[in-house]
């Protein structure tokens, strides 16, 4: 085999709760992930000549060794001394810096595929510690499924899957920064935190409402204000049937729950109609299936 074809899959959070400010500067989180069917198709080639190259069709994004791509197979390579090189076509479909993980996913897909062309027999526990030093979110790419997160991120333990439903996803046209929106959280200052052992029931006992009623952001306290077409969105969504409706992770994505198909469908149309946001989608939670298309 000399090439694989992959789906790198976004990510979406269900709950997010911030425990408090560590030593190191980082956050402790406490986080419901959740798996989502919208992903980026990646083509890892094995070539002869040395080096890792790759190509995508977002113009903007990086195309060299900073890319989250790049660095998850170089990783691989420096550790197992790889022969040849490698090329990695990547056709981005999950919004950029969206709270959606899209390069942690990538960086995950990588790893799997390096791990397959090349035969190096790593367990998904190997792949995952191997994921953490590119980002805190790429254990759970290479994971997948629902689970609860805890200290950056890192720390997983998978749930029982989310109910089906249908997930409707919006993108509108801000820039959020992560570093902004950790900067100016005041964390001993949160009153309220998110029910997530709660959720961790609704998801035991299969209540997708239960689930929908308990999520809640703690980082919305920083980017609501900040970008009020997130309140707009969330609103938007609620107004349409939603049955919850939530920034994921630290923006500026807003992601709404329906069982309703019908429902999302008229407000995903509503919502592109209007103009504002052109990055919207709908998806569905995932379902098993194998990483290779
Ligand atoms: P998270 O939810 O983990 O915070 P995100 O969705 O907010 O992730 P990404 O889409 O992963 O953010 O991108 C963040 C930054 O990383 C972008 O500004 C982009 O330039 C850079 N980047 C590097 N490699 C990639 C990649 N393969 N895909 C997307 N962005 C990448």
């Amino acid at each position: 085999m000399r090439e694989i074809r992959l789906r790198a899959m976004a990510k979406i959070n269900l709950g997010l709760d911030v425990l408090g400010k560590r030593e190191d500067g980082y956050h402790d989180l406490r986080m419901i992930m959740q798996t989502v069917s919208l992903f980026d198709r990646i083509t890892l080639r094995m070539t002869k000549a040395s080096g890792i190259r790759i190509q995508t069709n977002l113009g903007f994004l990086p195309a060299d060794a900073s890319n989250l791509a790049v660095r998850a197979a170089q990783l691989l390579f420096d550790e197992f001394s790889l022969e040849g090189g490698l090329f990695i076509d990547l056709e981005k479909h999950i919004p950029v810096a969206a709270g959606l993980a899209g390069g942690s996913s990538d960086a995950a897909a990588v790893l799997f595929g390096v791990n397959e062309l090349f035969g190096l027999k790593l367990t998904r526990e190997q792949l995952m510690e191997r994921g953490l030093k590119l980002g805190a979110d790429v254990p759970f790419c290479v994971l997948r499924g629902t689970a609860l997160a805890e200290g950056v991120g890192e720390i997983l333990t998978s749930t029982r899957p989310m109910p089906p439903c249908h997930i409707l996803l919006a993108k509108p046209p801000v820039h959020v920064s992560t570093k902004f929106v950790f900067g100016n959280l005041r964390a001993d200052e949160i009153l309220t935190h998110p029910d997530i052992d709660g959720q961790l029931k609704a998801l035991e006992d299969g209540d997708l409402k239960a689930l929908a009623d308990k999520m809640e952001n703690v980082l919305e306290a920083v980017t609501v204000p900040a970008y009020p077409v997130i309140r707009e969105l969330k609103a938007k969504m609620m107004e349409g049937g939603a049955i919850g409706a939530m920034m994921s992770g630290s923006g500026p994505t807003v992601f709404g729950l329906f069982d309703d198909e019908r429902a999302a469908r008229a407000v995903c149309d509503k919502i592109r109609q209007e103009g504002s946001c052109r990055q919207v989608y709908l998806a569905a939670p995932y379902q098993p299936q194998a990483w290779q298309t």
